[in-house]
């Protein structure tokens, strides 16, 4: 394909990578594979993957190398947010996966009670720039030992006496003994752009991209919900679902005392909200996920 294109900055491999590819094929931008390539086009929308490690991906974005990167929040704090350079770089979505957070953990048998309890103290992390930050923002002045990995050891070893690292079930720091005390950053995926601008060609192909994705992430957070009720329970059953537009009501029957009603739900329908729709008369209520939306 000739004419502008844009460059999409992706992890290589690691936990991002996968659920990054998947959304862009539910996009309609898919991508064959080819396994130690580093750079792979896009037969279906002008897009390059720009393979690389998760690490590069912000520099790479603010740097102009990619138009555009998937990557955590937590990595896009360490390597440029933390460092003072919020303009450089604007996070365009949340992506909804990769979920984790940047968590102060402490040796078990250790007392705690608020973040002044780390004065003085040495904390292990792999990200030391968003560490200091949070800690000076804290008024707490502690000693940041740099980790590039396994810092959840570093108690045992002697190396520090807390630890500052990823999280997600907090399984890895309960085996080494620690407990989580505070947390730093709640993280997730993001796309983000530079903040420079690009060429108009290539701004309006990052618009079309956007489009897709807005209707992509609605249809993945939203569900469509149908159940069958007595007709003059719908006023109540509108009440009770979770904001959204006028549903759909068909009479069943002859008689039309029974109804079916259908509707878009804009977020997911718990639980608890089945309950209260079951007393309020609905039956047979159905919960479905929905593939795409577009307004
Ligand atoms: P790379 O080789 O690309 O540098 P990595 O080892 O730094 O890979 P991964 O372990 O694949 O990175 O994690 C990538 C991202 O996944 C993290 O930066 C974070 O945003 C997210 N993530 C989600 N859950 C977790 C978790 N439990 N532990 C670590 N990262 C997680
Ligand atoms: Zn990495």
């Amino acid at each position: 394909m000739t004419g502008p294109r844009l460059r999409l900055g992706v992890q290589k491999s690691g936990r991002l990578s996968e659920r990054s590819i998947g959304l862009l094929k539910r996009c309609g931008v898919g991508f064959g594979w080819r396994k130690g390539h580093l750079v792979v086009s896009s037969g279906d929308f002008p897009i390059d993957l720009i393979l690389v490690r998760d690490d590069d991906i912000p520099e790479y974005v603010r740097d102009g190398v990619c138009h555009l990167g998937v990557v955590g929040l937590n990595v896009l704090e360490e390597k440029v947010y933390a460092r003072g350079r919020r303009d450089s770089v604007e996070i365009l979505r949340r992506l909804g996966f990769g979920q984790c957070r940047l968590s102060l953990a402490l040796p078990r048998e250790q007392p705690f009670e608020n973040l002044h309890d780390f004065a003085g103290r040495s904390i292990a992390t792999s990200y030391p720039n968003t560490l200091q930050s949070f800690m000076a923002e804290q008024g707490v002045d502690v000693e940041v030992v740099e980790i590039t990995g396994s810092v959840e050891i570093t108690p045992m070893l002697g190396v520090a006496d807390a630890v500052c690292d990823l999280v997600s079930t907090g399984a890895t720091l309960r085996t080494h003994g620690l407990r989580e005390v505070a947390t730093v950053l709640e993280s997730e995926a993001v796309l983000i752009r530079a903040g420079t601008s690009w060429d108009p060609a290539q701004e309006e192909l990052s618009r079309r991209l956007l489009n897709r994705l807005d209707g992509v992430l609605r249809a993945l957070r939203a569900k469509y919900i149908m159940m069958n009720a007595p007709r003059e329970a719908v006023a109540a059953i509108e009440e009770i679902l979770p904001g959204l537009e006028t549903p759909t009501v068909i009479p069943l029957g002859q008689d039309g005392k029974r109804v079916a009603i259908h509707a878009v739900a804009p977020e997911d329908v718990f639980w608890e909200t089945m309950g209260r729709l079951k007393d309020a008369g609905a039956s047979s209520i159905l919960v479905v996920p929905i593939e795409k939306i577009i307004e």
